[in-house]
C-alpha cells in the first residue's frame, strides 16, 4: 500500500512517515503542492494524505487538480482548519476523510486502514444485477456474459445507478457525478447518455421515474 504524504511541517512529517512505515505502509513524502501533483501524475499513490496549508499552494487546489486529472484513490486531509465550512469544502473538493490537527498518530493509522479497506473492496468489486455485470476495477461491462463497449460517461452513469440499485438517482445527482469526474455537463447530458445506454442494455433495465430521475431495480441476484 503506497501512501503519498504531503506535509510541509518537517517534524510532523518525519513522525508520520515513521509511524506509517512501522505500520507496514510504503511512504513517499513531499512538502509542496507542485511536487505532490508531479508525484501523483508519475505514479498514483493508493492513498493520499494531504495537508492544506502548503508553502506554494492551497492543499484544496492540489486536491481539485488531482481529482480533475483522474486521480480517484482515497484522500485524507490533514489540517489545523477544523471548522465545519472547511470540512465541507474539503469533502466537496473530493476528500474521503478529514483529520484535524493536533491528532493522535493511532487515529491517523486507523483512518488510513479504513480507507485502505474501502479501496480493497472497490478494487475487487463486481456488481451484477440480472444479466448486467460491471467490474469496477477493469471498467468492463457484460450483458449475459458478452462484453459491451461504452463511453466513459455511460460507464460512470451505469455504475452510479447499479451501485445504488433500488434507489432513485435524480438527474441532479447524476449530473453532479459526471461533473465531479471532471466532465463538462450541459443541461441534457444525462438524458442523452441514458438514451444511449439503454440501447446497449436489456429492455427496462434503467427505468425512468417521471419528473425525478432514474432507477435500476435489483430484482434477483447480487454478487
Ligand atoms: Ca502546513
Amino acid at each position: 500500500m503506497q501512501v503519498l504524504l504531503v506535509e510541509d511541517n518537517t517534524l510532523l512529517a518525519i513522525a508520520i512517515v515513521k509511524a506509517l512505515k512501522t505500520a507496514g505502509f510504503s511512504v513517499n513524502h513531499v512538502e509542496r503542492g507542485k511536487l505532490a501533483l508531479a508525484a501523483i501524475s508519475t505514479s498514483a499513490p493508493d492513498l493520499l494524505v494531504l495537508d492544506l496549508g502548503l508553502p506554494d499552494q492551497d492543499g484544496l487546489e492540489v486536491l481539485k487538480v488531482a481529482r480533475k486529472s483522474g486521480f480517484s484513490n482515497p484522500v485524507l486531509i490533514l489540517t489545523a482548519r477544523d471548522s465545519t465550512p472547511d470540512k465541507v469544502q474539503g469533502l466537496d473538493a473530493g476528500a474521503d476523510d478529514y483529520l484535524a490537527k493536533p491528532f493522535e498518530i493511532d487515529e491517523l493509522l486507523a483512518r488510513l486502514r479504513a480507507l485502505e479497506r474501502r479501496l480493497g473492496n472497490v478494487k475487487s468489486h463486481t456488481i451484477a444485477i440480472d444479466d448486467v455485470e460491471i467490474d469496477t476495477n477493469s471498467h468492463e461491462v457484460t450483458v449475459a456474459g458478452a462484453g459491451i463497449t461504452m463511453s466513459r460517461r455511460e460507464y460512470m452513469l451505469l455504475k452510479a445507478l447499479m451501485e445504488s440499485a433500488n434507489k432513485i438517482q435524480t438527474r441532479d445527482a447524476l449530473d453532479s457525478k459526471l461533473y465531479s469526474w471532471g466532465e463538462e455537463v450541459s443541461s441534457n447530458t444525462v438524458e442523452v447518455h441514458i438514451h444511449n445506454l439503454r440501447k446497449k442494455l436489456p429492455a427496462g433495465f434503467i427505468q425512468t421515474v417521471r419528473g425525478v430521475g432514474y432507477i435500476v431495480r435489483h430484482q434477483s441476484k447480487q454478487v
